[in-house]
């Protein structure tokens, strides 16, 4: 089997699972007649050359995702496993300025509940249409420059929700009083690090998503992009970055729980490698980025006894990398094999 002995040799590390991704990208349009070659290209060029064994989407258009899975599930084209938060959650009329250049058909589909029998009944039929995780845009910065936001109640109405139902909550935060907003609607995982805030998250606030086992994405590499998009001056772009990095690193010093995300397929650039190397420079140890890529994700999915180790009994979800990110966290993306439940899903050409 030419292919299963390009898997020799290597580092044999648990499959990644990368918590934020999208599958908005025009290559995923139109996925339930899309071809079997184009849709395997996509998913090997966003997600699988990179390891990623389990992906969870964190808002595309739903049926198009789902149309993504099911093809992927009856084992027509190969791919990672989707987990989905479907169509999420947003302020009434409330859909954030950085989504204006979506399809007006897509952002209609978002639901913006104004009450908490209107947020149940969104978080319900998004469960019942076959997503996994619900996503709350709890801050949504509009083009007049100001915030528009889900009141408590209705994010706490979504949240329990999800938590009756036995899934997560993610919340996309935007600025401090988000993250206040989200910890006390119970929110499970901030999407994203202080991106750019304007001034540093305090360690008291830290401290408390700590305490309430709040987890914090990386999506690190995510704001350099939007800063070589806006044109910002390299020295500033550069400082952001830095301030963003240690606020992600200050966390997770803080003992606070890290997983791995990247926000692709919002993105365009899809190679991994910067990330870990920004991963790295906020302090995380080569076996903490593996942690947030395998057993962290795992156990906050509550899937730790089958999958996040290479261990017998458990899913054989494996990735063979051909160097060792002990050495220099850029190997992580230095993948050459990609096992899922036992079936090889990429090999190095
Ligand atoms: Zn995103």
């Amino acid at each position: 089997m030419r292919r299963q002995s390009q898997c020799d040799g290597g580092v044999v590390v648990a499959g990644f699972q990368n918590s934020h991704v999208h599958f908005t990208a025009d290559e995923f349009a139109n996925a339930r007649h899309a071809s079997t070659a184009a849709l395997d290209t996509a998913l090997t060029r966003m997600l699988t050359r990179y390891g990623y064994t389990t992906v969870v989407d964190l808002a595309s258009d739903r049926d198009n995702t789902l149309a993504i899975r099911d093809r992927i599930e009856k084992g027509s084209v190969r791919g990672p496993r989707i987990l989905t938060a479907g169509l999420s959650l947003f302020p009434p009329n409330g859909l954030p300025v950085y989504l204006d250049h979506m399809p007006k058909a897509l952002l209609d589909k978002f639901p913006q509940p104004a009450s908490e029998a209107a947020a149940r009944e969104a978080v319900r039929k998004n469960f019942d249409a076959g997503a996994d995780v619900v996503k709350l845009f709890i801050a949504t910065p509009q083009g007049d420059s100001t915030v528009k936001r889900i009141s408590a109640d209705v994010a706490r109405a979504a949240v329990n929700e999800a938590h009756a139902r036995g899934k997560l909550a993610v919340a996309h935060p935007t600025d401090i009083e988000g993250i206040k907003d989200a910890l006390n609607a119970g929110v499970d995982i901030l999407a994203h690090p202080p991106l750019g805030a304007p001034i540093p998250w305090p360690d008291s606030l830290l401290k408390q998503m700590r305490d309430s086992g709040m987890s914090m994405m990386s999506t690190l590499y995510l704001l350099q992009l939007e800063l070589d998009k806006q044109r910002v001056p390299a020295d500033i772009a550069t400082r952001l970055v830095n301030e963003s990095a240690a606020g992600l690193g200050r966390f997770s010093a803080l003992g606070g729980q890290v997983i791995f995300g990247t926000d692709v397929g919002y993105t365009t650039d899809y190679d991994p490698t910067r990330e870990y190397e920004l991963m790295t420079q906020a302090g995380l140890t080569p076996m903490q980025i593996l942690a947030s890529l395998t057993t962290t994700p795992a156990s906050l999915w509550r899937e730790q006894d089958r999958r996040g180790r290479v261990a017998s009994g458990m899913d054989a979800d494996i990735v063979v990398l051909s160097a060792d990110p002990a050495e220099a966290p850029r190997n992580f993306a230095a993948i050459r094999c990609v096992i899922r439940g036992g079936e090889v899903i990429y090999s190095t050409p």
